[in-house]
């Protein structure tokens, strides 16, 4: 639990030196309780009152880190029960199962479909992140070699599941360099998997049969010294598992359980008999909590929808999805082509390209940064006026890669085009339409150089 900043500043030496930035101790005290300072800033805190300030100040679910490379992902770390609090930071790991008995052909064509199910959405790489390598008939020497197959061959982390040690530790030497986690420490194998954890610093998987034996577990092993731990209830019935996705999340944080601040993982693929429904639970377990989701495959229809899912749910709700400034190109535009322009608001960007892109006339789209703002509001804040769009199209550069000078501005925007003529008085300002679906008839109408 966080402390106040009276309870931080009674840590703090008070000489009130100045050297953090601010005047007094106690103002620094403030800060820091507020997240608006780094206790680094003071050179004079005690080694004594740090430990107490860092042990204080842990989040109150630990973050962990899984994997190294394109893929590797961080989970846990919320602070809040709802997103609407403040927001949800590390999106839920999506991963698919494979057995370890796979055949070499097989499994090469299963990495190459999954690498394959990427996703560019506005401005952003979406795709899963993770194999769970099941161990099935406890031959170490083929969970080994299909764990460094893996390993090497694809961007993929892995998940290593096996209770047996010796399993374990040969999958680890195969591909502890792409740092996977380990699946599970178990009431029956937790010294010798605790320990192995422990020497190889990979994070652990916790498996209990219930919430109390997870916190048996789990202060075991942190009394151990293991600090990266992941948790799972056990259950794969879906009311339960969901409600234990709560409960965790809830002693977590309204409690301060530290014997279950922990990120969780889930399996909706043991819970279910067909992918649909794996996706529907999975879904679920997006939105509540899972730090980890696995199916048991991954397709199209299924994976992007999950995607998309989980770049909503961990978008802060407080500030608007927002891409960059600046000129984009769509179906490779040429100097002659139509030049559009809208605001940074990422739905109006995705739905604008996306109309551009369906008409299949190659265009310049001008991307305005108006603090992720739509047409209509940006407009109404003064952020979309005639003369900072004029003066916007004046430096971006595009009359460097066009012959012509036309520009169409959003059919909503229609007002400032006056004062953009001021701005631009060697170009032509093109009324666009209002609804972005009209936007392929206009160019087919509307578009002569
Ligand atoms: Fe106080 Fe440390 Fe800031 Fe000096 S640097 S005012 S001792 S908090």
């Amino acid at each position: 639990m966080g402390l106040t900043g009276i309870q931080i500043f009674k840590l703090l030496p008070k000489t009130n030196c100045g050297e953090c930035g601010v005047p007094t101790c106690l103002a620094f005290a403030m800060n820091l309780a507020a997240g608006k300072a780094e206790l680094d800033a003071c050179p004079y805190v005690s080694d004594e009152a740090r430990a107490q300030l860092a042990e204080a100040s842990a989040p109150p679910i630990r973050p962990v880190s899984i994997g190294v490379g394109t893929r590797a992902f961080k989970i846990g770390g919320e602070t809040v029960m709802f997103r609407h609090e403040k927001t949800f930071y590390n999106p839920t790991g999506i991963g698919v199962l494979v057995k370890a008995d796979i055949d070499s052909e097989a499994l090469d064509k299963k990495l190459k479909e999954w690498n394959a199910l990427q996703y560019e959405r506005v401005g952003l790489n979406l795709r899963p992140e993770l194999v769970a390598l099941k161990d099935v008939n406890g031959d170490k020497d083929s969970f080994a070699s299909v764990a460094g197959k893996i390993a090497r061959e694809s961007e993929f982390v892995l998940i290593l599941m096996t209770d047996k040690l010796d399993v374990m530790k040969a999958g680890v030497e195969a591909c502890a360099f792409k740092k996977p986690l380990l699946y599970a420490a178990t009431k029956d194998n937790v010294d010798d998997m605790g320990g192995l954890a422990k020497d190889t610093g990979l994070p652990l998987a916790v498996k209990a049969g219930s919430i109390d034996d997870l916190i048996t577990l789990s202060d075991k092993l942190t009394g151990m010294g293991l600090k990266d731990l992941v948790l799972d209830s056990g259950s794969r019935e879906m009311k339960q598992a969901f409600g234990d996705q709560v409960a965790i999340r809830r002693a977590a944080l309204k409690a301060g359980n530290r014997s279950l601040g922990f990120p969780t993982i889930t399996f909706p693929c043991e819970m279910a008999g067909n992918l649909d429904m794996e996706t529907l639970i999975a879904g679920l377990f997006i939105a509540k909590y899972a730090g980890i989701s696995v199916l048991s495959d991954f397709k199209g229809e299924s994976l992007f929808p999950l995607l998309l899912e989980r770049l909503n749910i961990f978008t802060d709700p407080q500030r608007p999805m927002m891409v960059t400034q600046g000129i984009y190109e769509i179906g490779g535009p040429g100097e002659d082509s139509p030049v559009m322009i809208t605001t940074n608001f990422s739905l109006t960007y995705f739905i604008v390209s996306g109309e551009i892109e369906g008409s299949r006339v190659p265009s310049w789209l001008l991307i305005l940064d108006t603090e992720g703002l739509s047409v209509m509001t940006a407009w109404a804040a003064g952020k979309f006026s005639g003369d900072v769009v004029g003066a916007f199209v004046k430096k971006c550069g595009i009359a460097d890669k066009i012959k012509h000078r036309k520009v169409i501005v959003p059919g909503y925007a229609a007002s400032i085009s006056g004062e953009m003529e001021e701005e631009l008085p060697d170009w032509e300002i093109m009324i666009g339409p209002r609804d972005a679906t009209l936007i392929a008839k206009y160019l087919k109408d509307n578009w002569k150089v």
